[in-house]
C-alpha cells in the first residue's frame, strides 16, 4: 500500500493570490518549503498529473507554492479562524491620530477593481491615491464580460468605446449553458446565450489603460506598498490614516477623507469588518489555458464562435457536481476552468483543495473537450471565487471605510462574475461616491447604502444551492435534473428573460415567471427546495423574496410617478436633508444599475 505524502508546510503569510506573475512581484514574499523544483518532487506522489503539467508550462512549477499558500490562506477563512496576524482597523480619538505625510479625499487600498472606481473619481477631481503590494494596475489575468457591461466605463466617463476595443483579446457569438442529461427522466434543454460573458478582456492592457487616465488627472500610484493599519477618527469629523509599507520597511502615513478597502477576497480589512466570516458561498475553480484541442462544432471540439458558460459533461463525481467552462481567447487558445459550487463552513474547509482540484481537472479535461495532437496547457488558472448571502443588515462599511470588488463579494452567486458586477455598477458606485464626500456623508449608516449590491441578487443565492448535490451518494443526478428542466423553463419563457437572469437583470415580474414555469414543469421543485434548503433556507428565501417585492413597490410608485419629479425632489432634499437624498440617489441607482428603469 502506498503512502500519500503530507502537504508540506507552507508557512502562512500575506495575500498571494492566484495571479503568479502578480504574485511574484509582491512585496510580500511567501515562504516555500525549498525551490520549486523541490516543492514539485515533494508532491508528485499525491499530484502526478498537476506537477506533470506544470513542469510542461513555461514558469509552471512556482505556482505550487502560490497554490498552496492560497488554499492554507482560504481554509482559515471557511473555518473562522480569522488570520488576522496583528490589527489592521482602529478607531481612536481625533488627538491621537498619527501623523500623515499627505493628505487625500479617497484612499484606494488595492489595486484591481479599485482603480477603475480611482480613476473615475481622479478625473472628476478628487485627490485620489492607490496602493497596492504589487504595481498598481497589474493584473495578468483574461476576464469575460459583455458589451452592455462595458458600455458604463463609456458612461462613467472613463474610456471611450475603442480604447476598451484596444483591450478586447477576443469575441464569440453566442455562449452554451447546458447539462449532462443521462440516464434521467427529464429531456435536455440547452441555451444558448446572447450578449453574456462573450467578450474576453485583457485586463493588463485594461489596467494599464486606466492607470494613465488616473495619472493623468493627478492621481497617485503608490507601488510594491502593502497595508499595515488604517485608523479612523471615532469621533467629530471623519478622517483616516492609513499606514503603508514598503519593501525596505519604510513606513508612510496617508491621510483621507475616506478609505476605499479594495483589497479583494482575502482582504484583512473585510475579515475585520465581517467578524472573521466575509462570505457564504465560494466556486474553487482551477484550469489552464490551452492551445491545440480539436477544433470544430462537435460539443467534445473548441468552437472559436461558442463559449461555455455553464456545462456539465458527467453527473456527481467526489461528491460534487463539477461545472466547466470554456472561453475562446487569442487564436487558437482557449481558458478553461473546472468549478463546483460550495457553502464556506468550517466543516467543508478541508475537502476544498484546489491541488486535488487540480488533478480532477486534468484527469477529466479528456471527458470535456478533445486534445488534438498539438494540445498544450500554456498557463494555469485558479482561485476562490467567494459569494455572500446579502442581507441589507450585513455591511462591509464603518464610519470612514467603505469596500469594493471581491472585498465586499457583490456578484451573484449564481454567476460569479466580480468583474462584470463592479464595472456594470460603476456610473452608480461612483456618483454616490462623489455625493457623500460633496456632503460629509461619511458615517456607516450613509456608507452602507453605497455599493454594487442588487436586491434581485438576494434571490439568486437559492438558484446557486441548487448547483450542488443534496445526496451524491444516492442520487448523483440531482443537480442535472433540476438544472435540466430550468433551462427548459428559461427557453419557455424567452431569450429576452434569460439574458437578463445570466446578467442579474431581472425584475420581479421575470423571477415569478420564471419560478412558477419551473415549478409547472416540475412540481418536484417544492419537496426538492426544502429537502436542499431546510426550514431555515425557506425562511431566508422568504424574507429576500418580501425584500425583493417592496423593493419592487417601491420601484414601481418610482415610475410611476415620473422621474423627473423625483429627481427634483433629490436635488432639493440635497440642499436640505442629503442624507435623505443620498438613500434615494442610492435606490435610484441600483434600479438603473440592474436594468429596471
Ligand atoms: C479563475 C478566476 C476566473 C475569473 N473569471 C472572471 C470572469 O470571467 N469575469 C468576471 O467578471 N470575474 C471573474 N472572476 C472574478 C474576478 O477575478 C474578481 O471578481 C476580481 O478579481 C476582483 O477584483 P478585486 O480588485 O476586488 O480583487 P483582486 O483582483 O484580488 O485584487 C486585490 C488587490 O489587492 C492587493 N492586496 C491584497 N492584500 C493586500 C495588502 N495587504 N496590502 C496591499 N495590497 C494588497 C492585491 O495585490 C491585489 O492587487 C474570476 C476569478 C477567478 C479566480
Amino acid at each position: 500500500m502506498s503512502v500519500s505524502p503530507q502537504k508540506p508546510d507552507i508557512s502562512f503569510n500575506q495575500a498571494v493570490d492566484s495571479c503568479a506573475p502578480c504574485a511574484a512581484q509582491a512585496v510580500t514574499n511567501s515562504h516555500a518549503a525549498g525551490s520549486p523544483r523541490e516543492l514539485a518532487d515533494t508532491l508528485e506522489p499525491r499530484y502526478p498529473l498537476t506537477v506533470n503539467a506544470l513542469r510542461q508550462m513555461e514558469g509552471g512549477l512556482v505556482h505550487l507554492e502560490y497554490i498552496l499558500n492560497l488554499e492554507q490562506r482560504w481554509g482559515k477563512i471557511a473555518r473562522g479562524e480569522n488570520p488576522l496576524e496583528t490589527e489592521v482597523l482602529r478607531y481612536a480619538a481625533p488627538g491621537e491620530m498619527p501623523l500623515a505625510g499627505a493628505e487625500y479625499d479617497l484612499v484606494y487600498c488595492g489595486g484591481v477593481l479599485g482603480l477603475f472606481s480611482a480613476a473615475v473619481m481622479a478625473r472628476r477631481g478628487y485627490r485620489v491615491a492607490v496602493f497596492d503590494q504589487r504595481r498598481v494596475g497589474t493584473s495578468h489575468r483574461e476576464w469575460n464580460i459583455s458589451d452592455d457591461e462595458l458600455q458604463q466605463f463609456v458612461e462613467a466617463g472613463l474610456f471611450s468605446r475603442a480604447e476598451i476595443e484596444l483591450a478586447v483579446a477576443g469575441r464569440y457569438k453566442s455562449g452554451l449553458v447546458s447539462f449532462y442529461a443521462g440516464n434521467i427522466p427529464e429531456p435536455p434543454a440547452e441555451l444558448r446565450l446572447e450578449g453574456v460573458l462573450d467578450v474576453a478582456i485583457d485586463l493588463s492592457k485594461l489596467l494599464e489603460l486606466a492607470r494613465l487616465k488616473f495619472e493623468e488627472a493627478g492621481g497617485v500610484c503608490l507601488d510594491f506598498r502593502a497595508l499595515k493599519m488604517v485608523t479612523i477618527t471615532a469621533t467629530g469629523p471623519v478622517r483616516g490614516v492609513v499606514e503603508i509599507v514598503d519593501k525596505t520597511g519604510q513606513v508612510e502615513r496617508l491621510g483621507t477623507r475616506l478609505v476605499v478597502n479594495a483589497l479583494g477576497s482575502i482582504s484583512p480589512l473585510s475579515l475585520h469588518l465581517q467578524g472573521g466570516k466575509p462570505f457564504d458561498g465560494v466556486c474553487p475553480t482551477v484550469g489552464t489555458t490551452v492551445s491545440g484541442l480539436e477544433s470544430g462544432p462537435g460539443p467534445r471540439q473548441a468552437n472559436p464562435g461558442l463559449g461555455d458558460v455553464l456545462v456539465s459533461v458527467a453527473h456527481a463525481q467526489q461528491g460534487r457536481q463539477y461545472i466547466w467552462e470554456g472561453f475562446p481567447g487569442h487564436a487558437g487558445e482557449m481558458t478553461v476552468y473546472l468549478f463546483y459550487y460550495d457553502l464556506v463552513q468550517p466543516m467543508l474547509a478541508g475537502n476544498q483543495g484546489l491541488l486535488d482540484l487540480f488533478e480532477e481537472y486534468f484527469q477529466l479535461l479528456p471527458t470535456y473537450k478533445t486534445p488534438g495532437p498539438d494540445f498544450r496547457h500554456l498557463k494555469p488558472v485558479y482561485g476562490y471565487i467567494p459569494a455572500r448571502h446579502h442581507r441589507p443588515t450585513q455591511s462591509a462599511s464603518r464610519r470612514g471605510i467603505i469596500s469594493v470588488g471581491d472585498a465586499t463579494s457583490p456578484q451573484s452567486s449564481l454567476t460569479f462574475c466580480g468583474f462584470g458586477s463592479q464595472v456594470r455598477n460603476l456610473p452608480r458606485l461612483t456618483r454616490l461616491l462623489a455625493f457623500s464626500l460633496d456632503h460629509a456623508l461619511l458615517e456607516e449608516r450613509h456608507l452602507r447604502a453605497i455599493g454594487a449590491h442588487q436586491h434581485n441578487i438576494g434571490l439568486v443565492w437559492v438558484f446557486s444551492r441548487f448547483m450542488s448535490p443534496y445526496d451524491a451518494v444516492k442520487r448523483p443526478d440531482d443537480v442535472n435534473r433540476m438544472l435540466n428542466v430550468f433551462c427548459a423553463a428559461l427557453q419557455q419563457t424567452g431569450p429576452g428573460l434569460t439574458r437578463r437572469f445570466f446578467q442579474d437583470r431581472f425584475g420581479w415580474l421575470d423571477y415569478n415567471r420564471l419560478v412558477l414555469t419551473t415549478a409547472w414543469r416540475a412540481p418536484r421543485v417544492f419537496p426538492f427546495s426544502l429537502e436542499v434548503l431546510g426550514p431555515g433556507g425557506i425562511k431566508d428565501w422568504i424574507t429576500d423574496y418580501l425584500r425583493f417585492s417592496a423593493d419592487s413597490f417601491l420601484r414601481t410608485i418610482y415610475k410611476k410617478t415620473g422621474s423627473r419629479l423625483t429627481q427634483r425632489l433629490e436635488k432639493r432634499l440635497a440642499r436640505l436633508a442629503p442624507a435623505l437624498a443620498l438613500n434615494l440617489a442610492a435606490r435610484r441607482e441600483e434600479w438603473a444599475a440592474s436594468g429596471l428603469l
